[in-house]
């Protein structure tokens, strides 16, 4: 999709501040830090318009990124930030959940993973949650450009070995860096979102 016109329209924590006007929705969920900015950047063609930092944890509320008025890409706060409080963690925790798992305009989770590390028990609890949820869901590994392409083989095939991939769900290999792989993970959020 070409992308002309973005706006982060709504911030929030819990159903009554979602966005009511209906278009589909995608959401960004992994680790802090792992790149969803930088992904969010790269899809809608902007240097940077998400935010991108080296402070993890940083955003705490959900954010609604409107895509030309057809659809938003849902950025959900990072988790595996040692330094929350466990009374914030269980807030975070439920903010999640009660989006992913109540939210009618949800059509597909892209689920960001470091490529240069196994994925992380978060990583693999996160998965088994939007499977059991049947949420469509895309896996991403990303900063391939930090991974030698003669290695990137291997990377694909430890995922699939760790990862008990549903049938319907993805692997792709992705680098805001280079870009690589943007038209594909596109295409999946077209496939998905009919956008
Ligand atoms: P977020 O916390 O998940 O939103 O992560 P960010 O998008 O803010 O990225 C965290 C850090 O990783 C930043 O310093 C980014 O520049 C860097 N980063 C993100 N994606 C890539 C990538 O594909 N390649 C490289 N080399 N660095 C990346």
């Amino acid at each position: 999709m070409d992308v002309n016109n973005v706006n982060i329209d709504i911030s929030a924590v819990e159903p009554k501040q979602y966005p009511s006007n209906g278009y589909p929705e995608i959401a960004l969920v992994g680790r802090s830090n792992v790149g969803k900015s930088s992904l969010t950047n790269v899809l809608i063609n902007r240097n940077s318009y998400a935010r991108t930092s080296n402070t993890p944890g940083k955003t705490q509320t959900l954010n609604f990124y409107n895509v030309d008025d057809k659809m938003f890409f849902v950025d959900i706060p990072g988790y595996g930030y040692a330094r929350i409080s466990k009374k914030e963690r269980e807030k975070w925790g439920q903010m999640i959940e009660t989006y992913l798992t109540t939210r009618r305009q949800l059509d597909g989770v892209i689920l960001l993973i470091d490529g240069r590390r196994k994925p992380s028990n978060d990583d693999l609890q996160m998965y088994e949650f939007l499977k059991y949820y049947n949420i469509p869901t895309l896996i991403l590994a990303t900063k391939m450009d930090k991974t030698p392409k003669s290695k990137w083989n291997k990377e694909t095939s430890l995922l699939n070995k760790t990862i008990e991939l549903n049938e319907d769900d993805e692997i792709m290999l992705f680098s805001a860096q280079t870009k690589y792989g943007k038209d594909e993970v596109w295409q999946w959020i077209e496939k998905h979102t009919g956008v």
